[in-house]
């Protein structure tokens, strides 16, 4: 077919091919959720409902494309790791991935507790399973680092009736020993001890799920209209709350980088 002589405006499209063979990761992050969070009377330090939401949002992103091996997701962000051969989207990392599509879903499954959140969302092609592993341990250390901090900054505040200023200067400067001794020695909270999902945030991987369900069966006429249990094996996105830092995750589920 003959092209147009405008069809040359094509060439200004950077090339943005995920390099092949690559592991391919999109990370969304809500916009202004700090400011957000304010609005919509977010518990502080962790509002757990508004982090299900997140969760069941990922799940459904999981579930409706293909391609994720596995996801990580705390605070206003979800981390998602397409499998190396991944050829979605052709690659293409600006169109983009789907993050305009993830972020859609996200936006889309909301609005029960969070009305109009938005997600701005990037790409990042890591070369090795290593620099992947890497990845996820950044994310988890920043989930640790931030909750640590938010659970004592809350405390002070919530409990000890500091203001949010006089609450920052007192955490100025302190290290994790510090602020896990302010916990235990002030408000009698052994860090050790709080939500999982709080402190580790939550992994999405693939699990055999045995699901039961009650299913209408035709039977023999004298027991007809009873309704049978039946257990059907599906593959879910799961939710654990376990570190991704160190060896054991990666032994337990070699399946994930395989
Ligand atoms: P968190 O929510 O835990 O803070 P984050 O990924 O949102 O994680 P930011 O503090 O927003 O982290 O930014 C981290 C780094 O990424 C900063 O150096 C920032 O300049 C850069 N950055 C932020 N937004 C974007 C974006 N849309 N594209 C590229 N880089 C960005
Ligand atoms: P940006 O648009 O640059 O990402 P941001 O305000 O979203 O800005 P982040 O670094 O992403 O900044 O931080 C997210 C903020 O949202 C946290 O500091 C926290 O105050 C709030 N937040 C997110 N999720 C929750 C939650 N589940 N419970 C309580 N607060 C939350
Ligand atoms: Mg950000
Ligand atoms: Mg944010
Ligand atoms: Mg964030
Ligand atoms: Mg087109
Ligand atoms: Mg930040």
């Amino acid at each position: 077919m003959a092209k147009s002589k405008f069809e040359y405006v094509r060439d200004f499209e950077a090339d943005d091919t995920c390099l092949a063979h690559c592991w391919v990761v999109v990370r969304l992050d809500g916009r202004n959720f700090h400011r957000f969070a304010e609005k919509h009377n977010f518990t502080k330090p962790n509002d757990s409902r508004a982090l299900h939401l997140m969760t069941k949002c990922a799940q459904t992103v999981m579930e409706e494309l293909e391609d994720i091996v596995i996801a990580y997701g705390q605070s206003d962000e979800y981390s998602f790791v397409f499998k190396r051969k991944s050829n979605w989207f052709k690659r293409r990392a600006r169109p983009c991935h789907g993050v305009e599509l993830i972020s859609c879903i996200f936006s889309f499954l909301a609005p029960p507790i969070v009305p109009f959140a938005s997600f701005d969302g990037r790409v990042v092609v890591y070369p090795s399973n290593q620099t992947l592993k890497d990845y996820l341990s950044w994310r988890q250390a920043d989930c640790h680092i931030n909750n640590l901090y938010n659970t004592v900054f809350w405390a002070l505040v919530q409990q000890s009736g500091l203001t949010p200023i006089q609450a920052q200067e007192r955490l100025q400067g302190t290290l994790t020993a510090d602020k896990n001794e302010i916990l235990f020695s002030e408000f009698n909270i052994n860090y050790n001890n709080e939500p999982p999902m709080y402190r580790k945030g939550t992994v999405l991987i693939w699990q055999k799920v045995d699901e039961v369900t009650t299913k209408e069966v035709r039977l023999p006429a004298e027991m007809e209209g009873r309704k049978m249990l039946v257990t059907r094996t599906r593959t879910k996105a799961v939710p654990l709350h376990c570190d991704v830092i160190g060896d054991a995750f990666w032994k337990e589920h070699p399946e994930i980088l395989h």
